[in-house]
């Protein structure tokens, strides 16, 4: 089947949205397996589409998102004490880089 959208592609390999790198890399060498061209069990067609599948996800799951603390901002407000309450200072989750990975 012919996708262009990582969730599409989730979809046709039951994967869910917050797949690890790992789990794709271990769904993919399965699916690989059968869907080989040099297998007995080979079809180089879907196997051609399991590749492009295969990236879409890959990106997918490689991307980079937002860290949940600041909000990709790299900053954080300091806690509200004796009147420097809105001084900000550097994200404690993502160190102030402001995105968090997947790995
Ligand atoms: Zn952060």
């Amino acid at each position: 089947m012919q996708v262009d959208r990582p969730d599409a592609a989730l979809a046709i390999w039951r994967l869910d949205d917050d797949t690890t790198p790992e789990q794709l890399k271990a769904a993919w060498r399965e699916l690989r397996t059968v869907l080989h061209p040099d297998r007995p069990s080979g079809d180089a067609g879907a196997f051609a589409a399991a590749e492009r599948q295969h990236k879409l996800i890959k990106a997918w799951v490689e991307r980079e998102r937002p860290c949940k603390l600041c909000n990709g901002s790299g900053k954080i407000a300091t806690p509200s004490r004796g009147g420097f309450h809105n001084l900000l200072m550097p994200c404690l989750l993502c160190g102030g880089v402001g995105k968090e990975t997947s790995t």
